[in-house]
């Protein structure tokens, strides 16, 4: 089942994500259904709250770019309770997008090589280390547990040339093929 995606401005996006146990009600079904969302709308990472859920849990499969990212040959994952343990290496530069902000591509500054533990859909604890496209698809994702967007990783004077574009997400002034739920509209959760 297609889930709708928070948009930009939604207060879920803002929130710091809890944590949850193995017992937590329908964990299969969302996990299932974050995956059949995210390949419906063209995206290589999913976060919970981006479908309105304030848990720690993130989906990515970046297999679909592996032709120029060999490092994403088996990235397809679930992370649960991750916790980013170190991150180092390089900071890079490469264009992002998000599902909760339609239409808009910036340059984002991140280290190159992260760490990280956390548990799969099978409550297997991992240990491991990503480096290249794998380390910036777990830090965006990431990054949404902690409450944090892309766009507010991007230099001042970006961020004031987009401003105006993100306050028409958050009004529902967007054209997406997938379904949104907008934070000026009724059906804010
Ligand atoms: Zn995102």
């Amino acid at each position: 089942m297609n889930l709708p995606i928070v948009a930009y401005g939604h207060p879920t996006l803002k929130k710091v994500a809890a944590e949850i146990d193995a017992d937590y009600p329908g964990l299969n079904d969302l996990i299932a259904n974050m995956f059949e969302t995210m390949y419906s709308s063209s995206g290589v990472g999913l976060a919970a709250p981006q479908v309105n859920y304030s848990i720690r849990l993130f989906i990515v499969d970046g297999t679909v770019m592996v032709d120029d990212f060999p490092e994403l040959a088996e990235f397809k994952k679930v992370f649960i309770n991750p916790t980013i343990l170190e991150d180092r290496g390089e900071d890079k530069k490469a264009e992002e997008g998000c599902l909760s902000i339609p239409h808009i591509r910036e340059v984002v500054e991140r280290p190159d090589i992260v760490r990280i533990e956390y548990y799969d859909e099978k409550w297997q604890y991992h240990d491991e280390v990503f480096e290249g496209m794998a380390a910036r698809i777990i830090q965006h994702e990431y990054d949404h547990l902690e409450g944090i967007l892309f766009v507010e990783k991007i230099s001042p004077l970006r961020k004031t040339i987009i401003s105006r574009k993100l306050r028409e997400i958050s009004a529902g002034n967007v054209d997406v093929e997938y379904r949104m739920i907008f934070p000026s509209k009724k059906n804010l959760k």
